[in-house]
């Protein structure tokens, strides 16, 4: 599956919407200097001003404190400019992570953490929802993988990816399963799975034997190894699989593209141009 032919196709519709439109405004808050934030920071600002979208860039030292980030989060949700606000994850240690997200304006919460978002996910009316799941649903829907009554396994459950991905699964009428570090039996769970969506963030955690032969798998995951960057499944997998995106170029494009059409989403809904469901 070719995360960077769809996302291309994904970003033109979204440059296409924010030219009808007054100029979308997405804000980063960046705190302290990890280099593979600083990396996906930048990715998003250069997508974000190739399709039209006003990208302002809020830096903070790593050793800001909690009040400060929230100062500026709330600066942020009362300024009438800003459509979309994205704090960038992993947040330094004497910054409760979970608070902060609580205090995201939900309307601008671009990146669907609020409890608000997760729960109207949760509650089967998806209003700002996180990008890299909608981005593997996307991908799927690409290349027709049909969902209905499927066997679905989804291997991670972050707030950011697993759990998200796992409900858009359940809505799209497939029968879900979720493993986490504590599965028993990992490859019976996989090697089950008509889809199989992978995001624990362990290099070939998946070999090519627990894959079942037909299937559909997204590789989510994202490992710096001395080979470069590899996914969280054997690349022989593709031996298998029907159907399998590649690390890198697949769901990695995909996220940023959904950003931008989630940037899009809460301008328009901000604007009252169209209303989360
Ligand atoms: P995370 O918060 O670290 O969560 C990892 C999940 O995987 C946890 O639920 C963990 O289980 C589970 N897990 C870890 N080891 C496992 C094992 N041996 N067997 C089964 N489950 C295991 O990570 P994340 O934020 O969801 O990200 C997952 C991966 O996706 C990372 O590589 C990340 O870099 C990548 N990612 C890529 C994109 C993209 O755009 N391509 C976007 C986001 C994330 P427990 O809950 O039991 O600990």
């Amino acid at each position: 599956m070719d995360g960077r032919a769809l996302a291309a196709r994904v970003r033109e519709e979204v440059a296409s919407d924010v030219a009808g439109m007054p100029q979308p405004r997405l804000a980063t808050v960046l705190v302290g200097d990890d280099p593979a934030s600083d990396l996906y920071i930048g990715l998003k600002h250069k997508a974000a001003s190739e399709v039209g979208i006003d990208a302002v860039d809020q830096r903070l030292p790593a050793e800001t404190s909690e009040a400060e980030v929230l100062d500026l989060v709330g600066r942020l949700n009362a300024d009438d400019g800003v459509d979309g606000i994205l704090v960038q994850s992993p947040l330094p240690p004497q910054i409760d992570e979970p608070r902060v997200m609580r205090a995201l304006d939900p309307l601008k919460d671009v990146d669907g953490l609020h409890p608000l978002n997760a729960g109207l996910l949760y509650l089967g009316r998806p209003a700002l929802v996180p990008a890299t799941p909608l981005g593997v649903m996307a991908l799927l829907a690409e290349y027709h993988v049909s969902l209905e009554g499927a066997r679905a396994v989804v291997v991670g459950r972050s707030e950011l990816v697993g759990k998200p991905v796992a409900q858009l699964l359940l809505q799209a009428n497939a029968t879900v399963t979720v493993c986490h570090s504590r599965t028993r039996d990992l490859g019976a769970e996989t090697l089950a799975a008509d889809v199989l969506v992978v995001a624990a963030g362990k290099a070939a955690l998946v070999a090519r034997d627990m894959v079942k032969v037909g299937s559909a798998v997204v590789d989510v995951g994202t490992n710096r190894t001395d080979a470069g960057l590899v996914g969280d499944v054997d690349p022989a997998a593709a031996e298998r699989a029907a159907l399998l995106t590649p690390v890198p170029g697949g769901v990695g494009p995909m996220t940023i593209a959904m950003l931008l059409a989630n940037t899009v989403r809460a301008a328009r809904n901000r604007r009252g141009e169209a209303r989360f469901s």
